[in-house]
């Protein structure tokens, strides 16, 4: 299946089924052979999105990555044990909080059991566990404990998203499904241009991912590109060289591993986000804390809430 294409097969009237026709034979229209009609894909829906809230909705219909489609379908099916008694969501996971976010934070793909039960970004998992947590304690998130679509969490100018929509098998999405995906993100970063000012992208996976998708949405990415490392920082220019540059941060991925193993620690995640909330005009989690969120000098007041 083409990137450019869904997989979806639409069928109008099939005569044959027992039910249409009544014991007449079929008119010509009737019988034609079944058409198959393809949904346009990723390439040619995102950019067509007007908004955030059109975006997310085009992207839960997404079945362009066949392997993809089956796993999440499959996992929604079967569920863990645990969750025996959940209505697994099941689709492609959209990103989550305010459409004028000033600071994105990028991870890799949802989890079979978490966002692709919940619905939501990092919902779910350990590894969104550690984040919320994280987010909450810097005062950029309304709670630091989630557990459904439906929780009440806020994000106060922060968005989450992933490179990747769908929950892989393994958690290893392909280069080819990575591709697939990209233009749901390059969109995304489009449409916050205007507001985004610090990326956080977590682990190498995402950097790859987020570098080509962030050229194409009009940053100039170096050549060589940079390289991801956890503390790594650089600044982006409008390729255009019209509005603020973007600051980009790497830091290693929230996963259950890097955070049991020590490789990530809570301090180290929580240096890299207030650091990039600051640079972003969100103040210090002090400020937030004592309710004095700063507003970035050229950001409409009122932008820091969803
Ligand atoms: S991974 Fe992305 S492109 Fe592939 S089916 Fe899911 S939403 Fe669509």
């Amino acid at each position: 299946m083409g990137a450019a294409l869904c997989g979806a097969v639409v069928t109008s009237y099939n005569w044959r089924d027992g039910r249409a026709g009544h014991g007449r034979p079929p008119t010509i229209r009737e019988s034609r052979p079944r058409m198959s009609f393809a949904v346009p894909g990723p390439a040619r829906q995102a950019p067509e999105a007007a908004t955030l809230t059109d975006l997310d909705g085009r992207l839960v219909e997404c079945r362009a990555c066949p392997r993809l489609v089956a796993w999440r379908e499959e996992t929604a099916a079967v569920k863990r044990a645990a969750f025996r008694d959940w209505t697994y969501w099941g689709r492609p996971v959209p990103g989550f909080g305010p459409p004028d976010a000033s600071l994105l934070v990028v991870g890799l793909a949802p989890a079979a059991h978490g966002g692709n039960r919940t619905g939501r970004m990092f919902t779910g998992d350990r590894a969104g566990d550690v984040l919320f947590a994280t987010l909450s304690e810097l005062g950029l998130a309304s709670r630091g404990t989630v557990t459904d679509r439906d929780d009440g969490l806020e994000l106060y100018g922060v968005r989450l998203t992933s490179p990747v929509h769908c929950a892989p098998p393994a958690n290893r999405p392909t280069p080819g499904e990575r591709d697939t995906c990209r233009p749901w993100l390059v969109r995304e970063l489009e449409l916050l241009r205007p507001t985004v000012r610090s990326v956080v992208v977590l682990g190498a996976f995402g950097w790859q991912a987020a570098l080509p998708a962030l050229g194409a949405a009009g940053w100039a990415v170096p050549r060589p590109r940079p390289v991801f490392g956890h503390g790594t920082r650089t600044a982006l220019a409008p390729a255009d060289g019209r509005g603020a540059p973007l600051h980009l941060f790497g830091c290693y991925h929230v996963s259950q591993r890097n955070v049991f193993t020590g490789r990530l620690t809570v301090d180290m995640l929580r240096e890299v986000l207030a650091e990039a909330a600051e640079t972003a005009g969100l103040g210090t989690a002090e400020e937030r804390r004592g309710g004095g969120r700063a507003v970035p000098p050229d950001r409409a007041p009122g932008g820091l809430t969803g």
